[in-house]
């Protein structure tokens, strides 16, 4: 599962690359860069670690984490279990544990 020590240090490094990136880019441009990194990352971070969790082993070797091209927007994708109706985001039902679900957009 996605664990909080990795969220804090995946936090801290986006900030310090946001820090080198004022220097490296003139003013504005490096703002909106490192403001849409600060927010993008723990996401793309959080999706890697879901997608890990999930079982599919096989496929997210493949994909890795920046392999986002075969699933546009799959960090957003929910999963309802058609065993006992949980909402529930990765791998298996986190309630009884079936692997039977359904894509939730
Ligand atoms: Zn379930």
């Amino acid at each position: 599962m996605f664990s909080y020590k990795w969220y804090l240090i995946i936090l801290f490094a986006s900030l310090a690359v946001s820090m080198a990136l004022q220097l490296w880019l003139p003013f504005p441009i490096g703002l909106i860069v490192a403001i849409s990194l600060f927010i993008a990352l723990p996401l793309l971070f959080r999706a890697f670690f879901t997608n890990r969790a999930s079982g599919g082993r096989s496929q997210s070797l493949g994909s890795g984490f920046f392999g986002m091209g075969g699933k546009p927007g799959g960090a957003s994708v929910n999963y309802v279990c058609l065993v006992c109706n949980n909402r529930y985001k990765g791998g298996s039902c986190p309630r009884c544990g079936s692997k039977v679900k359904r894509a939730d957009f």
